[in-house]
């Protein structure tokens, strides 16, 4: 992947949320708003990671705390685990500083307190206009409260503002997913993300015959997809990923990171980073260091049972193949609107993309689904539609 020394970016996972979503197989507890107790040592097992976990040798531009419902913490704890990054890494004093939040979590005194803790973005979920849908979803708060947080949020000096919203629900009409789009246009938020429901294997959504039965067929969920794409870029929304729009210049700068293969570092339960390894034996030129992952989910769970152990060794890692990492440029890169670079796959991997992806290139621009602009290759509107296909075509390792 594209590699930039010197910069980092940090994920935080805050695994607590008010109690499950009907659709959610995020790594997420139910541990409700009087789980004070649980949630203290987890930010206290958290910060002790954070410094172990400390690197001043490069600059991190982004900071994101996802979950979970991150905004279940206190402005205290929020500051503390701040505090505990700042004194461990070298943050950029323009970084971007998200938190992921979810209506019915958030007050006054705390908005005040995550700006005084350092963050610049907020990312509410809504998901929808619908109260009845809200409550299908199993979502714990209603359209007000969202108002009442976002206006909040707006007063406290928010100015850096996502709000996440979602297509395709049971019973859904495109008249209804419009309602939506209305009341987000109608809001301004800097950045909207709007994804389709995805059933997930073991949720309540996925044992429900009813709400099955109930979903939107593939066309009415395209339907919503381009009404989606037309309506926010009428509002002055660019689509800069398949599923994110943003106001000029308010692109989320830690979600283009990932897509263009900056190394992060995940912090807290189940977290993956992506870091540059040394002397990895598949390097594609000697002396680049290659990339590996690992998920510290083990070394939070021993934290979280056996908080007194002291910090241990990094749990296992995976070292990427070459072609893991070419499979990653492509399905990562051809997400963003401007779609991947074609000479920095070459000085990445020490292989053209036509060496590697010639063929599948040619037969999709060919079909109208991918196109050459210059040096980016890019999937056409038409390529959009169907680009979990597209996707599975540019994978090298079965
Ligand atoms: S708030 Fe988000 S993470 Fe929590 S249960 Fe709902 S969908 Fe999952």
């Amino acid at each position: 992947m594209q590699q930039k020394p010197g910069v980092l970016e940090l994920y935080v996972h805050i695994p607590f949320c008010v109690r499950k979503c009907n659709y959610c197989d995020f790594l997420s507890f139910a541990a409700g708003r009087d789980s004070r107790e649980l949630m203290e040592r987890y930010c206290q097992a958290l910060r002790e990671e954070i410094r172990a976990g400390g690197d001043t040798s490069r600059l991190v531009t982004s900071v994101f705390f996802g979950g979970g419902t991150p905004s279940l913490l206190d402005g205290n704890q929020m500051t503390g685990l701040m505090d505990a990054i700042r004194a461990s890494f070298r943050l950029d004093r323009e970084a971007e500083i998200s938190l992921e939040a979810n209506p019915g979590t958030l007050s006054h005194g705390k908005l005040e307190a995550f700006r005084q803790a350092g963050f610049n973005r907020l990312s509410i979920g809504l998901q929808s206009a619908s109260d009845q849908a809200l409550v299908m979803l199993g979502r714990i708060h209603s359209l007000d409260q969202f108002l009442d947080n976002y206006e909040e949020a707006r007063r406290c000096g928010f100015t850096n503002i996502n709000i996440d919203i979602m297509s395709g629900l049971p019973g859904q009409s495109l008249e209804d997913y419009k309602k939506t789009l209305d009341l987000v246009t109608g809001l301004r938020p800097e950045h909207i993300s709007s994804y389709s429901l995805i059933v997930e294997e073991g949720t309540p959504l996925a044992r429900s015959d009813k709400l099955l039965a109930a979903l939107p067929d593939e066309e009415a969920d395209r339907a919503m997809y381009r009404e989606t794409g037309q309506r926010l870029e009428e509002a002055g929304y660019r689509r800069y990923e398949i599923s994110n729009y943003a106001l000029p210049g308010k692109e989320c700068r830690h979600n283009l990171g990932y897509w263009s293969g900056l190394p992060y570092l995940g912090l807290g339960l189940g977290a993956a980073s992506y870091l540059p390894v040394e002397q990895a034996s598949d390097s594609p030129a000697e002396g680049t260091p290659t990339f590996c992952r690992f998920s510290n989910s083990r070394i939070m769970k021993t934290y979280l049972e056996s908080p007194w152990l002291p910090y241990g060794k990094r749990p296992d890692y995976t070292i990427l193949t070459l072609e893991d990492r070419m499979e990653e440029y492509m399905f990562l890169g051809l997400r963003k609107r401007e779609g991947v670079s074609i000479s920095s796959f070459g000085q990445n991997f020490g292989r053209s993309l036509d060496q590697v992806y010639g063929n599948v290139v040619r037969t999709y621009e060919k079909s109208g689904h991918l196109e050459t602009l210059g040096d980016r290759l890019r999937l056409t509107e038409k390529g959009i539609d169907v680009s979990d296909y597209i996707f599975r075509d540019f994978m090298l390792v079965d």
